[in-house]
């Protein structure tokens, strides 16, 4: 047993327990939590300390955690605020080494409750404590040789794998509520509240390890620390699946508009940027987290993406097609020996395609002679049963049928019993005999497709962290300039140093303050050249008017330089300083660039670029650092992939040069934390083999000392 496991065993398996300011009085949480103990029938000892009573709940109560003749191995706190720090400096001083503390008025009231909070944590680490919460609502644990709840919950979890995680106490109870009505059973329960001690990463890590938990489920307000999940969910994942419902906007930095990264990166990136790379399944809604959990309890993973619908009946099955067909499966393709079967002994009006209509009349034996059929079909990977509830035939008969055929077969099979919940028969008669059954074919659909997006998953190949050989210190000149001139933005020359040390290519770039230096520099590079003016004050050159391509000599130049001069001064700008560019031609725009998130760290994105991608918006953000198949996999993300791909007959873009750079940008940003944004737009991706080049670059610097 290693320390991690052995650090949260004190408080998921403890042998002994005072509950500290337990109370007679029923309306109270803290006679709640020792009847919950009791009434769950929890295998150890348990202490009731109450200075103001003898004995709780028939049970001897004691004045002080400090009078127990015993050993105490773990206290759960529901004294008010203020005797908090008493309570729990005695129990270091017993040597109780497991705390759970769900009273409430720490730092989520304030600036006064975080005092206390910071008291607390002192305290327990000075005794070597473990502690959850403060300001939660408990922990369970249903192991046979533990049966404890220890939350003031009002209805006893049921017994089953999967584990479950949350930030909000009041939610937990709810939820809680609602496993039972489903009859999804629990492995361990944890409400967290404030995470001073124990956090969610560290609970994760334990549930990793649990034995009795095969499925982890998240409430999560908020990440503590969100590089660490990605670390840890992205090895549990491959083990257990982790499905996860996160509330409330990220707490993204006010960001400078400028780049196009920064105006793009929304509220809710980091977090989908951050499931996506570590294999968390992500719900919208409660319902939704237990949807899946119940899929992924009580049924095998699907072994692909085609599914077989079976149905009493038409309409049912075509909003099932369509669920399932939205969800990215696929509607098996019945061979013809199914279909001859079921044709043969099908009613005449019933259809005997995929989906399946056996119309409104059929009982049990129809359903068991399709179900049947359907499953020893090759071509089906998993099968959704649907009944509208039948007037004339018996609905527990079909429900029986359902999940005596899925015994047989270890594909997947769940079922919707339309209107049929917790308190129907037919409901009980299916998920008693671990077959999942919904209210609605589109709930089924989405946890069937849930299922099939783990199992690829679990397939999927996590790459790994290369480390280019850079230019540190030419970075680190670039960088400098801008740092003892107090600017924030790097000059372009400047972004562009800074990228060519980190192995970029960049089109031949000379930098000119006249006409003069603008032809010579043109003549050196060669026509056509591009001309650009550059100026603090400008963001995006195009609308200035200061970017004039596909210059093809030198009368055009001076004409285009002339233009641009004249169109900044009427903007009351004056032109000190241009670009001269070789013209680059056959190449496609991408943006490549990087946004630092205060919570999430750099988040790198990438997508189609030029000129229009805020308007098109095709890009994928990720966390930094990144692997090698994350690069991949990112580009690969974007709607206009096939563009790159070459359509029309157009050869394949450099992909592989794509994914390198995208390493080298993260490599870049992680070696480097005062950068705050970049944006390479566009960076030209030429044919397979030929590499990219960055046109245009811009670079921010977070504020010093931040
Ligand atoms: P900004 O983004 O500041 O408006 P850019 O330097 O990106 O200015 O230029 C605008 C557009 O002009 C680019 O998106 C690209 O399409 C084109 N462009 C700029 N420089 C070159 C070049 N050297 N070769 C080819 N096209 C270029
Ligand atoms: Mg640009």
């Amino acid at each position: 047993m290693n320390l991690m496991t052995s650090r949260l065993e004190r408080i998921f398996s403890p042998g002994s327990i005072a509950v500290i300011g337990a109370s007679r009085n029923r309306r109270k949480v803290s006679w709640e939590v020792l009847h919950n103990l009791v009434t769950y029938g929890y295998q150890g000892r348990v202490y009731p300390i109450n200075p103001h009573a003898s004995s709780i709940h028939s049970i001897r109560a004691y004045p002080s955690v400090l009078d127990v003749p015993d050993d105490v191995d773990m206290a759960i706190v529901v004294v008010p605020a203020r005797h908090v720090l008493q309570v729990v400096g005695e129990c270091g001083q017993k040597g109780v080494k497991g705390l759970v503390v769900i009273t409430a008025g720490f730092s989520e009231i304030g600036p006064a409750g975080a005092g206390l909070e910071a008291e607390l944590h002192s305290l327990i680490m000075k005794h070597g404590m473990t502690m959850v919460g403060p300001n939660c609502m408990g922990v369970i644990n249903t192991h046979d040789g533990v049966q404890m709840d220890a939350t003031f919950a009002p209805v006893p979890p049921l017994k089953g794998d999967i584990s479950f995680m949350t930030q909000s106490g009041a939610l937990g109870v709810a939820i809680l509520e609602h496993a039972r009505n489903i009859g999804v059973g629990l492995a361990k329960f944890a409400s967290l509240g404030n995470s001073v001690d124990v956090s969610g990463n560290e609970l994760i890590e334990y549930l990793e390890n649990d034995p009795e938990t095969r499925i982890i489920l998240l409430y999560i307000e908020s990440f503590g620390d969100p590089r660490k999940f990605v670390k840890i969910a992205r090895r549990v994942t491959k083990v257990k699946p982790i499905i996860a419902l996160k509330s409330g906007r990220t707490e993204a930095g006010a960001r400078a508009a400028v780049s196009h990264t920064g105006a793009m990166a929304g509220p809710d990136v980091g977090t989908q940027a951050l499931f996506e790379q570590c294999g968390v399944l992500r719900v919208g809604s409660i319902q939704e987290l237990f949807d899946l959990a119940m899929a992924f309890s009580l049924q095998p993973l699907p072994r692909g993406r085609r599914v077989a619908v079976v149905t009493n009946a038409g309409g049912p099955g075509i909003m099932a097609t369509d669920a399932l067909v939205g969800y990215g499966m696929e509607m098996a393709q019945l061979s013809p020996e199914t279909t001859a079967l079921l044709k043969e002994n099908l009613p005449e009006e019933a259809s005997a395609n995929n989906p399946i209509d056996l119309i409104a009349d059929a009982d049990g034996a129809r359903y068991r002679l399709a179900i049947k059929a359907v499953l020893e079909d090759g071509n089906v990977d998993a099968l959704l049963v649907i009944t509208v509830p039948p007037i004339v035939t018996d609905e527990v008969d079909i429900a029986r049928a359902i999940w005596d055929c899925a015994r047989d077969y270890d594909k997947t099979i769940i079922s919707s019993f339309v209107t049929r919940t917790k308190d129907s028969p037919a409901f009980m008669e299916l998920v008693n005999h671990r077959v999942p059954s919904y209210l609605f074919p589109e709930s089924a659909a989405r946890s069937l497709a849930a299922m099939a997006t783990y199992r690829e998953y679990l397939k999927r190949e996590e790459g790994e962290f290369q480390v280019f050989e850079v230019d540190r210190k030419g970075a680190r000149k670039a960088l400098m300039g801008a740092r003892k001139e107090g600017r924030r933005r790097l000059r372009e020359t400047e972004a562009l140093a800074l990228l060519e040390a980190y192995g970029f290519d960049i089109v031949r770039t000379k930098t000119v303050s006249d006409l003069d230096e603008a032809t010579a520099a043109a003549d050196e590079i060669g026509y056509p050249v591009v001309l650009k003016a550059v100026h603090p004050e400008i963001v995006h050159k195009t609308e200035y008017g200061a970017v004039a391509l596909d210059i093809r000599n030198e009368k055009e130049l001076r004409s285009q330089y002339d233009a641009i001069v004249k169109g900044l001064s009427s903007r009351g700008l004056e032109a000190r300083e241009f670009m001269l560019q070789e013209f680059a031609r056959g190449g496609k725009e991408t943006i490549m660039g990087m946004n630092l998130d205060r919570k999430f760290g750099p988040m790198i994105v990438f997508g189609l670029g030029g000129i229009y991608v805020e308007v098109l918006k095709d890009v994928v953000f990720r966390l930094s650092p990144m692997t090698d198949m994350d690069a991949v996999r990112m580009i690969e993300g974007i709607r206009s992939y096939p563009i790159l791909e070459g359509v029309r007959g157009e050869p394949p873009s450099d992909v592989p040069a794509l994914a390198e750079f995208l390493q080298r940008l993260s490599q870049m940003v992680e070696d480097f934390h005062e950068i705050a944004e970049v944006d390479i737009n566009p960076f030209l991706v030429f044919e397979r083999g030929k590499g990219c080049k960055v046109v245009d670059a811009r670079v921010l610097l977070a504020p010093e000392g931040s």
